[in-house]
């Protein structure tokens, strides 16, 4: 049997996980059958990306409706705003919330290489402004819910102001590739919520004190929103390699060799998901509020670090 990790809040540990829009239709009929296995899973939200530029807002809107569509969990809509006008992303969020999502994560996005110019990088100069904008968009479009009034006679309604579901911001524990210094991504998160922020999602990392350091001084910074870890398994030598370079993340070289050393592909998914799982209990005994698990639109490994933690039944990570 798989043993369980011990240290944390076990069956009860708020997971959500990231997913991609695919690019092919065999992709996307593979994504629907991903979705399902891990919406066994309860996590709080599903979150999808949003391609640089708006590239896959289409493709992004279309997995986000399957989500609302064909399960219980909420949708969570990534949304960049680097090289939209005001306007432009003015109505992108409209259109997400059109669409009936109200989970948000706001990113600036990454401008394309080379791209440096002010008019270029757009109206909207960093995830804060985006935050604030979605906030604004919702109540310009729908200011007040007509919510029931517990205890009170039948038809009793209040108007309350609506708010965004959840909108989410990115952090990052080992500092953004082009922070200006150690305390920039702090000073980013502190404006992010202070625009209205309600959680934040690291980046993903390897180290439990790389997370549990960064919350530290979030803290003492002033940050009061949930700092959920963001963290991914990485199954092979070649997944580990793309990781670190999507994300610029340095690898553990102890985690390198062990894959590259293993010639077992079942071997190599082991150790990433056991190397993953680890990290994940020392966070979760650290007083993390939950975990953030970025899939690769896959659900065995995601699945396989949740049942180790004894979040998931033993079998939730089979190929099934
Ligand atoms: P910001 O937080 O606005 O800025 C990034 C960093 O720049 C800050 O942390 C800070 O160090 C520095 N900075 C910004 N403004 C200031 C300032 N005024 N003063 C000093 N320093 C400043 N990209 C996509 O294209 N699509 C996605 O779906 C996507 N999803 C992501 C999900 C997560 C959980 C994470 C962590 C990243 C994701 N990204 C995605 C990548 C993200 O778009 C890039 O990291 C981008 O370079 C920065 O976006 P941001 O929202 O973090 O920007």
């Amino acid at each position: 049997a798989t043993p369980v990790i011990g240290g944390h809040r076990g069956a009860l540990t708020p997971v959500s996980f990231e997913l991609f829009p695919p690019r092919t239709d065999a992709a996307a009929l593979a994504l629907g059958r991903t979705i399902d296995r891990l919406a066994e899973a309860n996590p709080a939200f599903l979150s999808v990306t949003y391609g640089a530029g708006g590239s896959s807002r289409e493709r992004s809107l279309t997995v986000l409706r399957y989500i609302l569509e064909h399960t219980t969990v909420d949708a969570m809509a990534h949304l960049t705003c680097v090289g939209s006008s005001y306007q432009e992303a003015n109505s992108l969020v409209r259109q997400f919330l059109d669409a009936g999502i109200t989970s948000f994560l706001a990113l600036r996005g990454d401008p394309p290489t080379g791209v440096t110019g002010p008019a270029e990088l757009g109206d909207l100069g960093s995830a804060s402004e985006l935050v604030q904008l979605i906030h604004r968009v919702q109540e310009e479009r729908e200011p007040f819910s007509q919510e029931r009034v517990p205890g009170a006679p039948q038809g009793t309604r209040i108007a309350r102001r609506r708010r965004p579901e959840r909108v989410a911001v990115a952090a990052f524990p080992n500092g953004h590739p082009r922070a200006r210094g150690t305390n920039a991504d702090i000073d980013s998160l502190l404006a992010k919520q202070v625009a209205g922020a309600t959680l934040a999602i690291t980046q993903l990392f390897f180290h439990a004190d790389d997370y549990l350091g960064f919350v530290d001084k979030a803290r003492t910074a002033g940050v009061t929103i949930d700092i959920v870890p963001g963290l991914m398994p990485a199954t092979s030598p070649r997944r580990l390699a793309r990781i670190a370079e999507l994300t610029g993340e340095e690898v553990p070289a102890e985690l390198a060799i062990a894959l590259e050393v293993e010639p077992d592909e079942q071997g190599q998914h082991e150790i990433g998901v056991g190397y993953i799982a680890r990290v994940a209990a020392e966070v979760l005994a650290g007083g993390a509020p939950g975990l953030h698990l970025y899939t690769f639109n896959q659900h065995r490994a995601v699945l396989g670090v949740l049942e180790q933690l004894g979040r998931m039944p033993v079998g939730a990570g089979s190929s099934r």
